[in-house]
């Protein structure tokens, strides 16, 4: 008679001896240096986290997206969208390169203004526009795309007060052929409301349609999706050509191009599943040029973040202690976590050694700083013995980082930018106590009394009831 046996599963470690693989050589790569300077020289300098932009990548990537589409349509603006990345010097960056400030509220229109962007390079999109922006974005002559009909009448109103025709573009959402389809933003094409839209904005008299925007969503890796896109806009355009006289001088392309990180859960590698951006601009340009009737090129306007900006960031994090979890895989605690990382919830980042370590590697976790379950950066990666201070280099962290980084728990540390020869210089200092509490306010009755002799907080007694009593300040 045979007896049964319990099953017994057995974890199988990527990397270690196991029955059905020898231990992989797995190469560990070791990024010791970025854009020419050493990473222990970064952290003597700056500390560690530290964040790194190479300017030579962003200006290198500006120009090889503007030379795509260039090269193949004659009127083409890139819009360089800030809440992917508005830390002064970046905007500066591609400003230079002659891109429009692409913004979706108030604080980013302050920002532009800031900086000393003309209105005339400004594009403002978003849900959400405080009238008294949309009247200062009227009078700098700024490219306002519309969201819903309640702008449209606050439009109307400024024009009235104005007493001036304002142009408008009218933001879509449209079917392209890709899941999620978008919705939320902009007026419907397909179900008519964006003519209704059309219909409204001609009444007032006081607004005409002079461009079309849509964004039809991120991380697009078809194509298609944008020709689609490009056509249906076009033949819209025409549509109001044809209805209201009003010529379409523009077409603004939202975001949406993938950078080269890879998305949780997708394991091929970036050159497999991500088009060139050659193959994106001839898509979308074919599309233009199979719709656009005989003598009419709008202007081409591309919203660009993720693509322009992800592979230019790089953040140096610190071991700062070691542990082992109670099934035996190994844990680091590291001076970095989603604290800085927001885009690691959905992105795996590519994490490099920062310097040679000796050693087997084996399945490992890195957990951020924060006291907080969720704080993961890498939950199943391969890595050789780690010690405190060891560093490492963690990549492409350009996109939505330094926007979306949260001031919680921790002060959010240096970012420095390594100029196209070499010198390194401070972007955006570390924060301190001052940056956390400068907007705070401590009503007076809510103050601590000094304490005047601290012994006190230590003659305390305990009641015969057996409950400890402090007779210092409390
Ligand atoms: C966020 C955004 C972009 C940039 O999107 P990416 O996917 O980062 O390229 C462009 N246009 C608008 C309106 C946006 O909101």
């Amino acid at each position: 008679m045979q007896t049964y046996e319990k099953p017994v599963i057995h974890q199988l470690h990527s990397g270690l001896m196991n029955k059905f693989a020898g231990a992989k050589s797995s190469q560990q790569r070791i990024k010791s240096s970025i854009a020419g300077v050493s990473i222990e020289a970064l952290v003597e300098q700056y500390g560690s986290p530290l964040f790194v932009y190479s300017e030579r990548t962003l200006r290198r990537q500006y120009r090889t997206m503007r030379n795509a589409f260039a090269t193949r349509y004659p009127d083409v603006t890139f819009g360089w969208s800030y809440k992917t990345n508005y830390l002064k010097a970046i905007c500066a960056i591609f400003h230079q390169e002659g891109a429009m400030a692409e913004l979706v509220s108030k604080m980013e229109y302050d920002k532009a203004k800031a900086l000393g962007v003309p209105g005339n390079q400004i594009i403002l999109n978003g849900p959400h526009k405080p009238i008294e922006t949309l009247e200062a974005a009227v009078l700098d002559g700024v490219t306002i795309n519309v969201d819903h009909l309640d702008e449209i009448e606050d439009l109307e109103s400024i024009a009235i007060r104005l007493d001036r025709t304002v142009n408008v573009g009218i933001r879509l959402n449209l079917d392209s052929g890709i899941q999620p389809c978008w919705s939320r933003f902009g007026f419907n094409l397909e179900s008519g409301q964006a003519m209704d839209a059309v219909l409204r904005i001609a009444r007032s008299g006081k607004l005409r349609v002079n461009g079309l925007h849509s964004h039809i969503g991120t991380y697009i890796l078809d194509p298609n999706a944008y020709a689609c896109q490009v056509k249906k806009m076009v033949a819209f355009g025409y549509e109001i050509e044809d209805a209201q006289g009003w010529r379409m001088d523009y077409i603004d392309i939202g975001g949406g191009f993938p950078s080269r990180s890879r998305l949780k859960g997708v394991y091929h590698s970036a050159d497999v599943i991500i088009p060139t951006i050659d193959e994106y601009a001839e898509a979308i340009t074919d599309a233009l040029w199979q719709s656009v009737k005989p003598g009419h090129t709008p202007k081409l306007i591309i919203e660009s973040g993720r693509a322009m900006v992800d592979e230019a960031g790089t953040l140096i994090t610190s071991v700062c202690g070691t542990k082992r979890l109670p099934d035996g895989t190994r844990a680091y605690v590291m001076d970095a976590g989603v604290n800085l990382l927001f885009t690691g919830f959905w992105y795996r980042f590519d994490v490099a050694l920062g310097q040679a370590v000796p050693g087997t590697p084996e399945p490992s976790v890195l957990y951020g700083p924060l006291c907080m379950n969720i704080d993961v950066i890498d939950e199943h990666i391969s890595l050789p013995p780690l010690s405190r201070g060891d560093r490492l280099v963690i990549s492409t962290v350009g996109a939505y980082n330094n926007t979306q980084w949260m001031q919680f728990i921790e002060y959010r540390p240096n970012v420095v930018l390594i100029s196209e020869s070499g010198d390194v210089e401070l972007i955006r200092a570390a924060e301190d106590i001052t940056d956390l509490e400068r907007r705070e306010h401590l009503p007076s009755r809510l103050s601590l009394q000094p304490i005047a002799d601290p012994n006190d907080l230590l003659t305390d007694t305990l009641r015969p009831d057996g409950v400890l009593t402090y007779s210092g300040a409390n």
